[in-house]
């Protein structure tokens, strides 16, 4: 699932590639992926793109005093092509076509259809039920204050921290990134941090502008279905810490799992799966 870093680097690159693109024409061959219908999608045609950009995991692409703002959820992909996608590419959900040929595409793989796009005021986008609820930016890291206030709850960081509410941007791969680089337990909770702790997980955030910078290096201009994330932790229980050298353990959920370094963020221990699958719901 593309996060804070992906989405940033899709939208900084789609920018460059669309800016001051004209809008022919505008469709959207996935049934229920328009959570709106006025504007209807038909009123970007003869538009102009003036920008892309992102909000927490959302892309936004603004056309003018309109913006669609799109939710890719786990499996949608956005990206520009050359050509126009066959009326058989059962991927697509929403299709803008542009003058000079190309297509910026939204994608959705597998079978279920998640991913939504809303064609807005784009300002009213800031006011939008999915903006709004959002807490602060993950990256740029919100100011120390402000973070200590938001994470000072009696819920585990695995889930706190990937509570777009709370803070926006981070999901579940990212998260194992941080609290390996801030040497905290998934399952310590937010108001059991001491100040020594919260100042750590805070520097920590800087994982997500290191990973924007990793992509800035890696990625081209056209860009991949799927971008290879420098991932150290998330994933790769069996290997060793890049740190300490300590096995990496892993707690499997139904859908997605957990890892860390026994060693430096739980004091040893190797959580039980079973167990704890229960604690974190
Ligand atoms: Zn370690």
């Amino acid at each position: 699932m593309p996060e804070l870093p992906e989405v940033e680097i899709t939208t900084r690159r789609l920018d460059a590639a669309l800016s001051e693109t004209s809008v022919e024409s505008a469709l959207a061959p996935g049934m229920n992926v328009m959570k709106t219908f006025d504007p209807p999608l038909e009123a970007l045609s003869g538009r102009r793109i003036t920008g892309v950009r992102r909000i927490g995991k959302m892309p936004v692409v603004e056309f003018g005093d309109l913006a669609l703002l799109i939710h890719l959820m786990s499996a949608g992909r956005l990206r520009v092509f050359d050509k126009r996608a066959s009326s058989k590419d059962r991927a697509s959900r929403v299709l803008i076509r542009l003058d000079d040929g190309r297509e910026l595409r939204l994608r959705e793989f597998g079978t279920k259809q998640r991913a939504w796009a809303r064609l807005l005021a784009a300002d009213g986008v800031d006011e939008d039920e999915s903006v709004a609820r959002l807490g602060p930016e993950a990256w740029p890291a919100p100011p120390l204050d402000r973070f200590a206030e938001l994470i000072d709850q009696p819920r585990y960081l695995h889930p706190l921290l990937r509570h777009q509410a709370d803070i926006s941007g981070i999901g579940r791969s990212w998260v194992d990134e941080i609290l390996w680089e801030a040497m905290l337990s998934p399952f310590k909770k937010g108001s059991e941090l001491s100040d020594e702790e919260i100042e750590r997980l805070h520097a920590a955030l800087h994982v997500l502008g290191d990973a924007i910078d990793h992509y800035e290096a890696t990625i081209p201009e056209q860009l991949p279905d799927k971008v290879p994330m420098p991932l150290k932790i998330h994933k790769r229980e069996g290997d060793p810490c890049p740190r300490c050298g300590s096995t990496i353990e892993a707690v499997f959920f139904s859908e997605y799992q957990t890892n860390y370094c026994p060693k430096e963020q739980t004091g040893g221990r190797v959580l039980k799966d079973r167990r704890l699958s229960r604690l974190l719901k």
